[in-house]
């Protein structure tokens, strides 16, 4: 039996299929294990081995619609729906049967039936091998839920499906308690319930890898303290480098500071979200103090580690002031790198049903829901012409020449692999920049 997974990722900035082989691609390759499908991992381990198992990354690889697959899984995110249901009809329509997963499908089971013999709603550790074992007696259910969340202790270690990629994804812990509005994590039914893995089983992982450099995939490795110093103490004898995701009211505690950089942590990626208190306040990340985060930042620079932030405007206390303001605060913390979104509201969220409530959602167009290109929703402070065009102004300023040099020159200090990854995306960026157009659209 042949089973193909398939994550139907967009092409670049250009419009264009990455290349496994390009420089950018080799060493900015963290960045792709981030965008990689971690549950394709998953769901390989928990395959039976009669099953022959392919994956195809979109954007890299070509499909073949031709070639002899028994089930197709495809996953989905919202902007990247309408290209999951076109592939899944290319297959279908040649008899292939195809099972859609993911966020998108989560939030829109019924919407993703239309294309799909199945669908798998939410984390689908416990039900993937139910549906394949349906699959081979001919009586696939349309749908297949968890019916509690699923135990960490009991899931087996991800098999690397990715052989041909430098960089991999663990995961230690899943799920997250905040319950932020606009968090897709918030859609799927159990994610708010937080699990470890057996610290023993995720070093174990970590050992075996070939791979020097590594991602953690979690939503937020630091919700329990206790667990993830005593992973990050476990993990200084294996010499790797790693970065990961936290929560920046997580990280005033020096303790776990200290172990994470002993641990070989060189990237902390932050969701600040906003540096406005009322609008962080009004999407329910009240854990997010404002006045705390330069003081924190420099804490966690102190301890010789890079600070990626991530940065969402329109809100609806943002006023036209928050551009320059967050432009500001970037600058001012150095951080390494900004990731700059205009407030997009995925389906399945509560800041969707509000937005819905309200009568302010503008497109359903799900291929809009990119959070670059496109402002799908009214805000309210502010036009939606102004909101995208300022988000793309401050994503530009980023990209100055000056500002290009002055980030690579003052992230030496954070060591080798930060340098490496500033110094090539400014690169690129300035490489591609000539000939690149922007949709500008609303
Ligand atoms: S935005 Fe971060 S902190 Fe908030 S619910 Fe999502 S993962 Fe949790």
């Amino acid at each position: 039996m042949k089973i193909l997974f398939i994550d139907p990722e967009k092409k670049n900035s250009k419009g264009k299929k990455y290349n496994r082989n390009q420089l950018f691609y080799l060493i900015y390759s963290r960045y792709f294990a981030f965008r990689r499908p971690f549950a394709f991992s998953i769901l390989a381990a928990l395959t039976p081995k009669n099953y022959e198992i392919s994956v195809i990354q979109g954007g890299i690889d070509e499909i073949d619609f031709d070639k002899n697959y028994d089930l197709v899984g495809l996953t989905t995110t919202t902007v990247l729906a309408n290209i999951a249901y076109k592939i899944a009809d290319e297959f279908r329509s040649r008899g292939v049967t195809v099972v859609i997963g993911g966020w998108h499908a989560s939030a829109l089971p019924e919407e993703a039936k239309q294309y799909a013999d199945s669908v798998v709603i939410g984390e689908a550790d416990e039900t993937w091998p139910q549906l394949l074992k349906d699959f081979e007696n001919g009586k696939l259910k349309p749908f297949y839920r968890p019916e509690c969340p699923v135990n960490l202790e009991k899931i087996p270690r991800a098999k690397n499906v990715y052989p041909r990629e430098n960089t991999i994804g663990i995961h230690a812990t899943r799920g997250c308690p905040n319950g932020c509005e606009f968090c897709s994590i918030t859609n799927m039914k159990f994610r708010r319930y937080y699990r470890m893995r057996p610290v023993k089983d995720v070093i174990e992982e970590i050992r075996s890898s070939t791979n020097k450099t590594f991602s953690f995939q979690d939503a937020s490795i630091t919700t329990n303290h206790k667990y993830t110093k005593t992973l990050f103490k476990e993990m200084k004898p294996l010499n790797k480098k790693f970065s990961t995701m936290g929560n920046i009211h997580d990280l005033e505690d020096e303790e776990l500071l200290k172990a994470a950089s002993e641990a070989g942590c060189y990237t902390w990626i932050i969701g600040f979200e906003s540096i406005n208190q009322k609008s962080l306040d009004s999407i329910n990340k009240k854990k997010n103090k404002v006045k705390d985060f330069s003081k924190i930042i420099k804490k966690i620079q102190d301890y010789g580690m890079a600070v990626e932030g991530s940065f969402i405007f329109g809100f609806d206390f943002d006023t036209i002031d928050i551009f320059d303001e967050t432009d500001d605060f970037i600058r001012k913390n150095n951080l390494k790198m900004p990731y700059l979104d205009v407030l997009t509201p995925f389906p399945g969220t509560p800041i969707f049903e509000r937005f819905k409530r309200e009568g302010r959602i503008l497109s359903k167009d799900w291929s809009k829901y990119d959070g670059h290109n496109y402002v799908v929703y009214q805000p309210k402070l502010m036009s939606p012409e102004i909101l995208l065009s300022k988000t793309q102004e401050i994503e530009k300023r980023w990209h100055t020449k000056h500002r290009s040099i002055e980030r690579i020159t003052k992230n030496i200090r954070f060591g080798f692999n930060n340098f490496i990854e500033v110094a090539t995306i400014e690169l690129t960026w300035h490489l591609n920049k000539k000939g690149s157009k922007s949709q500008n659209k609303k």
